[in-house]
């Protein structure tokens, strides 16, 4: 039989031979701390780890990244410490188990602004991007597997929650391997009939014109290599389903208005070829007018490079024409980490050695150039999730990549922290702040009604200092207003303000 280790390294990048040994050692490790313990299928947990391994293998991530990934899940299942895992891995695996177990705790409870305070703590949290990336592998695995998860409300957060945290996230980063996967996955869940309609739609389109596409894939083929472009190569695709159920909705239910349902990629060597091969292509088959659009030259928010022509075939198939360079391939698949794999591959580095300050500082910038493209757009239909704003202000404050860095690790999130209601929702405030301060972000109403405040179980003042990771509960009345008083104990400026308006409306009345 075949061990599983072979799965994991042969979805790695020219792996070295201690890479091989390190990651037999971290299997074996894993496979003896699970023991009997089973995934929710009857399989042996072990597969789960494996199969977050692989994911990360594939995404081309340092060593460190997949035995952690192999071990994520040890701390918190099996009666292995994070110190055990710190002597026999070292301090980089341990910073990231520790990073996804603390991640683990927190849950979603559906309420909008928490959901915005799920992402941002994902993405603080992760002072280091890879402990992200590792939740992302997690989560897929998760819900290929989620069918075996009862009951079904539980079915149903668990997809929720990958649909309105997980994906969003993953397309941030550009991460679009794991975005469409998860995209679907959740889609398949929440509304499987629907999902199943639009599936089986796809396969008999796929099916009925599948002649056409392979004649139009040799044609294309053809022209390019008569053209003398040298080194390209292509790929067909279906569009995903649930980005197809919501084009669908968009061009009011009438798939023959839904262009892009097939596409070719060509991939080509240079940035030169792409406008080459993108004349070609004109050469040959009829473009549909208003359908080119050039991504290099004005990327999409969250980084995409590709040029893209919609052409009828003779044939009268539809086809989206998709043209890019091998690294804007890699950066639409990898998101943010095309450009750590590749600057690790061209210096040969350790693995581990310094990318964790690699990884915040590619990370953060393009974070920002997110942000900032995402600001200028008028089309946008979410609004900015909140913790890209906030990121954006602190970018704003600083002048370059360096300082804003800087600033980020050591001022920004140093002076957020995170607490939690009774119920576990996470709520972010800055350092310094009050149970005031937190009755205002949980409800702008909480503060009218308050009457005093726990914390941890014991009764405090409201001026108390709360810390990161305390347990808030606030206690009301029935009616009441704020009292003036409290704007001495507010930290921040959006409580403050409300609390005067608040005041000032009372004092008009009477
Ligand atoms: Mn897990």
């Amino acid at each position: 039989m075949p061990h599983a280790t072979d799965d994991i390294i042969r979805a790695m990048q020219s792996p070295s031979s201690e890479d091989q040994k390190a990651i037999q050692i971290a299997y074996e490790f894993a496979k003896v701390a699970h023991g009997e313990e089973k995934r929710k299928s009857g399989e042996p947990y072990i597969i789960h780890p494996t199969a977050i391994a692989v994911t990360l293998a594939k995404l081309g991530m340092d060593r460190e990244t997949i035995i952690a990934g192999i071990l994520h899940d040890t701390v918190e299942d099996t009666p292995v410490t994070i110190e055990e895992i710190e002597e026999k891995f070292g301090a980089t695996v341990r910073f990231l188990v520790e990073g996804v177990t603390k991640l683990s705790k927190l849950k979603y409870r559906g309420v909008e602004r928490h959901v915005e305070s799920l992402r941002r703590l994902l993405v603080a949290t992760a002072n280091d991007i890879r402990v992200i990336i590792i939740k992302l592998a997690d989560r897929l695995h998760n819900m290929e597997t989620i069918t075996f998860v009862e009951p079904i409300e539980k079915r149903m957060r668990i997809a929720l929650e990958t649909k309105e945290v997980y994906v969003p996230i993953a397309e941030r980063l550009g991460i679009g391997l794991i975005k469409s996967q998860l995209e679907d996955l959740a889609f398949k869940t929440l509304e499987p009939e629907r999902y199943k309609k639009i599936h089986q739609f796809l396969e008999e389109r796929g099916e009925t014109e599948k002649e056409a596409l392979d004649r139009a894939l040799n044609d294309l083929r053809k022209a390019l290599a008569e053209a003398g472009i040298r080194n390209f190569r292509t790929e067909s695709r279906v569009k995903n389903v649930h980005s197809f159920a919501t084009k669908l909705i968009r061009k009011g239910n009438d798939p023959d208005k839904v262009y892009d349902i097939f596409a070719i990629r060509i991939i080509v060597p240079t940035l030169e070829d792409c406008y080459r091969s993108f004349g070609v292509i004109h050469n040959i088959w009829r473009p549909i007018p208003g359908r080119i659009k050039d991504y290099i030259a004005s990327p999409k928010p969250n980084g995409y490079r590709t040029l893209h022509t919609t052409i009828i075939t003779p044939h009268k198939l539809i086809i989206e024409i998709q043209i890019r360079s091998e690294e804007m391939q890699q950066e639409s698949k990898f998101g943010v980490m095309a450009h750590f794999i590749y600057k690790n591959k061209s210096q040969g580095s350790e693995p581990g050695k310094d990318s964790k300050i690699g990884w915040v500082g590619r990370f953060v910038p393009s974070l920002m150039k997110m942000t900032r493209a995402e600001k200028s757009l008028t089309q946008t239909s979410a609004p900015t999730p909140r913790w890209l704003t906030d990121l954006n202000t602190a970018a704003e404050e600083f002048e370059g990549e360096e300082a804003f860095k800087d600033a980020l690790r050591e001022d920004f999130f140093a002076r957020r922290m995170f607490v939690f209601t009774p119920k576990g929702d996470v709520i972010d405030l800055p350092i310094g702040a009050t149970p005031i301060d937190f009755a205002y972000a949980v409800h702008t109403n909480l503060v009218d009604l308050m009457s005093g405040a726990k914390v941890n179980g014991k009764m405090v003042g409201l001026d108390t200092e709360l810390h990161k990771g305390d347990i808030v509960e606030i206690q009301t009345k029935k009616i009441g207003t704020p009292n003036k008083k409290w704007l001495d104990y507010t930290k921040t400026a959006s409580a403050r303000r409300y609390i005067r308006a608040t005041l000032k409306k009372k004092e008009n009345k009477s």
